[in-house]
């Protein structure tokens, strides 16, 4: 993480209420990753390995759809989170939960082949998948903090194995920014990111 904030001109919201992001971190304009996740061939899903923070809002609405889930990824709804919550004032409902590792690791990551099974049962099932996918893992490796929008830990301490390669951190989730935070905020960055470039273009 640089040690600069860039101030937003205003504050922006989640589609959530939480959380609320006041200030970007510039390096997520020049740090880059490989970004096209399900064409990687080398990372094995690494960045699942350890689960994942959920919202408890995400937590109900996994609950919601429940007996589908179930069958449709065949681990019992009682092996899905840890049971531990912690308080965030970040986050929608002000709490989180933490789903389960098991096997290679994340319980919600497919046991062989690739990917997300809460993501892959939305797609089944006709649902859109930020509604089950943690928002955490959708905006990675994106995270925020006390108003900051800024890169995950795994970027700023370099354990990110497809990191030096492909887009930024900042295009490779833009869209999923616009998703939660609305067009206008991805306006706002876009000419936050065209002025940092302007001032210091990636290496
Ligand atoms: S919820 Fe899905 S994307 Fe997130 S860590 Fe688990 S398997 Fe990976």
């Amino acid at each position: 993480m640089s040690e600069v904030e860039l101030p937003l001109s205003r504050a922006y919201a989640c589609r959530y209420g939480l959380p609320v992001l006041t200030h970007v971190d510039p390096d997520i304009f020049r740090e880059r990753y490989f970004a096209r996740c399900m064409e990687c061939a080398f990372c094995h899903d690494a960045c699942c390995q350890y689960g994942v923070d959920v919202d408890v809002e995400n937590v109900a609405r996994i609950e919601a759809c429940a007996d589908e889930l179930e069958r449709a990824i065949g681990v019992p709804r009682a092996e899905w989170f840890t049971g531990e919550e912690c308080d965030d004032a970040d986050v929608p409902g002000g709490r989180l939960a933490r789903t389960s590792v098991r096997g290679r690791g994340c319980v919600f990551l497919a046991a062989s082949g690739r990917g997300c099974l809460l993501h892959r049962f939305a797609l089944e099932t006709g649902r859109d998948y930020h509604d089950l996918k943690p928002m955490i893992s959708s905006l990675f490796p994106l995270t925020f903090g006390e108003g900051l929008l800024m890169g995950s830990i795994e970027v700023d301490e370099r354990e990110l194995i497809c990191l030096d390669q492909g887009a930024t951190l900042y295009r490779g989730v833009r869209d999923e920014l616009a998703y939660y935070f609305g067009d206008a905020f991805v306006a706002e960055l876009d000419a936050i990111e065209a002025r940092t470039l302007a001032e210091s273009p990636p290496t």
